[in-house]
């Protein structure tokens, strides 16, 4: 028997199935006489919530980065949020009905809102308050909450759906795989699956139906397989296709510590993109030759207050110490589009990919961006720094943002503060617009960083988070590569670095592709660098510059990557 459904993170893993059934918890309404009983019930159970996840978040801190910790305690701020909390216990009050039911009505409400919302981030938080919901309920109704930490033996999970903090309680070495019904590729349960590198496949049709609980099973998170009672050709087949991706994984450990040299001689560097110090872990356990691009709004994100000069220097200080004088990127911050920061009340916009995002909000919000270029230029004398804007579509926006960071220079020079000298500034190439105008450009800046991922969405007039659209993303699409190959001219002739820090500087084709077209630097996962270095090692590039002008000539990205073949064969 045979399932497929969306490849969600790599890997063959063969067990036993261990099946969570989602048990249907009892919410039917309940008529009360004692409301001031069943409020301090729920109460109670909030209690316990917040410190059931308090556990999971002692799990993460030990095992994650900080951006997965903050799921844990964005689901904390869920569980305790004073709203929720005052609508449910008004719902127990005047209408006299049980806990259990009084929270289903109201969570409900919150479902709802968030599922009829457009954007697919959205609806994916859906599932965020409903896992708080159901551990919530689970609670008030005292059914046991299943102990993940306590598996064993060597499983593969298959549930309808799985919640973040429940992946991130297994232990890897028992857990070969998860397979779920439900799930999206931009969930917080796929993020963690793959920083826990268990091969999990999502958005199985049928699979409950199918599945028996211990039965025998396959999951190929490469391909997006689950293969039930296989016969004992077809799992030693998958028996070696495991090997061979494990092989593949322990052979690029060689390239740790050594420069990323291309097999024609050019020389690159390798950078990590990191969205605050805690990924610093996996930086340096992957070998990242400098930091190419540190998304500093993440720091603002999950939290109601915003963070102060002096936090946001610690945090940039750290960074920069950890990385002992390699090169250090960072992004001043960059919202609007997908990214919202609830507490700043942001104006809602028709299309907030075509709005005030990042460069173009500072002038609204000078204090904001004045505190963080005080806390980036402090830090700088505690390595080597380079600070970064983005969005930039004009050479106006990006002279003005320039002439911002020396005021804010000047008066910390008054206040007898030390900043480097040296702060090389340079700024983001994702708009078409300065991609086509990067001669100009290039005469302004200290270096360009390209990403891609906006690049393309603006290039294709596709949204980047539309499932729909994503055969639009399309990073060796001839009209992409012309823009790149535009922008690495630019920069090559005017004499300052080029980087990539999109997505794409990880794909096995498009990085080199760019690299061969001039750019230096490609800046990625930090569990994406060993690949390409290894990749690199094994691409004589000059393939690529001699035979350039036919791929910059071809129809479409299918021929782009045909051709790439034909080299390479
Ligand atoms: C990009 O657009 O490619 C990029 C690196 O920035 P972000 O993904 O944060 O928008
Ligand atoms: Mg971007």
């Amino acid at each position: 028997m045979h399932l497929k459904g969306m490849p969600i993170c790599k890997g063959i893993g063969l067990a036993n199935v261990l099946k969570v059934e989602t048990l249907a918890l009892d919410t039917t309404m309940r008529k009360i006489t004692d409301p001031g009983q069943e409020i301090a019930l729920f109460r109670a159970a909030v209690d316990k919530t917040i410190r059931q996840l308090e556990a999971v978040i002692d799990i993460c801190r030990q095992r994650f980065t900080v951006e997965t910790t903050r799921i844990f305690e964005a689901h904390q701020l869920i569980a305790g949020d004073p709203e929720a909390k005052k609508a449910i216990e008004t719902v127990i009050k005047e209408e006299k009905v049980n806990a259990a039911h009084a929270v289903k009505v109201v969570i409900d409400r919150y479902i709802n809102t968030f599922q009829d919302m457009e954007d697919l981030y959205f609806r994916e938080r859906a599932a965020d308050v409903r896992s708080v919901s159901r551990r919530l309920i689970k609670n008030i109704l005292g059914v046991p909450v299943i102990d993940y930490t306590a598996i064993r033996t060597p499983v593969i999970i298959v549930a309808e759906d799985l919640a973040p903090y429940e992946i991130a309680q297994v232990d890897p070495a028992y857990v070969k795989g998860i397979a779920t019904e439900q799930g999206g590729k931009t969930s917080h349960s796929a993020i963690i699956a793959r920083l826990m590198e268990i091969p999990a496949v999502f958005g199985i049709n049928g699979l409950m139906r199918t599945a028996k609980p211990d039965q025998d099973v396959i999951i190929d998170g490469l391909a997006g397989d689950i293969i039930f009672d296989a016969d004992p050709e077809l799992k030693h087949d998958y028996e070696d296709k495991r090997a061979r991706f494990e092989q593949e994984k322990t052979a690029l450990l060689s390239v740790k510590g050594e420069a990323t040299v291309s097999k024609d001689g050019g020389r690159f560097a390798l950078h990590a993109n990191i969205a605050s110090p805690y990924d610093l872990g996996h930086v340096h356990e992957h070998d990242a030759e400098g930091i190419g691009l540190f998304r500093t709004e993440f720091l603002f994100l999950n939290r109601t207050t915003l963070p102060s000069e002096d936090e946001q220097y610690e945090a940039y200080k750290a960074v920069l110490e950890s990385m002992d004088g390699k090169p250090v990127v960072i992004r001043t911050i960059d919202i609007g589009g997908d990214k919202d920061i609830p507490h700043l009340n942001i104006a809602l916009e028709q299309n907030p990919f075509l709005g005030n995002r990042a460069i173009r909000r500072y002038g609204d919000d000078p204090i904001l961006f004045k505190t963080q270029l005080r806390a980036l230029l402090r830090a700088s004398v505690h390595g080597n720094l380079s600070i970064m804007f983005p969005m930039v579509a004009t050479r106006d926006e990006f002279v003005q943002a320039r002439q911002w960071l020396d005021t804010v220079r000047q008066e910390l020079v008054d206040e007898g503060v030390t900043v480097s000298k040296n702060i090389p500034v340079g700024l983001m190439i994702e708009v078409p617009s300065s991609a086509l105008a990067a001669a100009s450009l290039a005469k302004e800046a200290d270096f360009f960083s390209i990403g891609t991922n906006d690049l393309i969405q603006y290039t294709m007039a596709a949204d980047r988070t539309s499932q729909k659209l994503s055969y639009l993303y399309q990073p060796l699409h001839p009209s992409v590569l012309k823009l790149i190959k535009m922008v690495a001219d630019a920069a090559n002739k005017q004499g300052i670095p080029v980087a990539v820090c999109g997505e794409a500087a990880s794909d096995e084709w498009a990085g080199p592709v760019m690299l061969a077209f001039g750019v230096r630097s490609l800046s990625m996962i930090p569990t994406s660098i060993l690949a390409m270095r290894k990749r690199l090692a094994e691409m004589d590039l000059s393939l690529i510059k001699t035979q350039q002008n036919r791929l910059l000539e071809a129809d479409s990205e299918k021929e782009v990557k045909t051709l790439l073949e034909t080299f390479y064969r």
